[in-house]
């Protein structure tokens, strides 16, 4: 599923090619795409001019010269420009000078306008990259529920996964199960640190293709390969050469050293 760095990386390429561009036509081909949103996107995007594009957590909103279209890509969901139409093209985006495509082969991902940003987008916590660490500890230390999960939480922090909080974990020397209140002030600015500091080098990277993610191009971007604990199970520890345990928190598959994660 493509989390913050991924959905940063499509952002980031995307935007210099469809700002000030205009919608000619839309044409979804896949109506359950369109989710909650009672609106026609294909009546309501045409003829519309693209004013920006900006991640918000893990969804992708482009403000359009009325209302804004709002993208979320789920599992497999994937925007590709001037790029040939597969069996798994969902929605024709065609602009006045090229042409969006959404992918997705399972469906997970969503489309929908809206005369604003919608609601639940703009509830989300704040960007991990930008939160002050007093107001992270403070997001935290009262949640008794184990910090996996609690980053989890995109109204806690927006933007953040399984891979990225595995990694931030591993990273702060943190057990993903430990509850998030028992976690000093001290731990918690360490861990937003390794949080941004992932984020940013996954970034750098364009992200991790660990299943189909590419980017807008079709590329695949590289930082699984730099990955520490996350799929690694039974491998040594990149530290202390501990073999990497995975057990499941949060009902999700989760990788951890035992020895340097306290
Ligand atoms: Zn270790």
């Amino acid at each position: 599923m493509p989390e913050l760095p991924e959905v940063e990386t499509i952002v980031r390429s995307l935007a210099p090619r469809l700002e000030g561009r205009r919608i000619i036509s839309a044409e979804v081909l896949a109506p359950r795409i369109v989710r909650h949103c009672e609106s026609d996107v294909s009546a309501c995007v045409a003829g519309r001019k693209i004013r920006s594009v900006e991640r918000r957590g893990k969804f992708i909103v482009m403000h359009l010269d009325d209302g804004a279209l709002t993208i979320h890509l789920g599992m497999t969901g994937q925007l590709l420009f001037d790029s040939p139409r597969t069996p798994y093209t969902r929605a024709i985006f065609q602009l006045d000078r090229g042409t969006l495509l959404y992918d997705d082969v399972r469906m997970f991902g969503s489309i929908e306008w809206t005369p604003a940003v919608p609601p639940r987008v703009e509830r989300l916590g704040p960007e991990p990259l930008r939160i002050a660490p007093e107001d992270f500890y403070a997001g935290i230390h009262t949640r008794k529920a184990s910090i996996k999960a609690v980053l989890l939480n995109q109204a806690v922090v927006r933007g953040m996964g399984n891979i990225y909080t595995d990694e931030a974990l591993f990273r702060a020397g943190i057990r993903p199960d430990k509850p998030a209140s028992a976690i000093s002030r001290k731990r918690a600015d360490r861990l937003l640190t390794a949080m941004q500091e992932v984020l940013l080098e996954a970034i750098e990277h364009r992200g991790s293709s660990v299943s189909d993610y590419v980017d807008t191009e079709g590329r695949r971007g590289d930082f699984q390969d730099r990955h520490r604990v996350y799929d690694r199970e039974g491998e040594p520890c990149v530290v202390c050469g501990t073999p990497i345990r995975r057990t499941v928190v949060a009902q999700r598959g989760t990788h951890f050293c035992p020895r340097c994660q306290r």
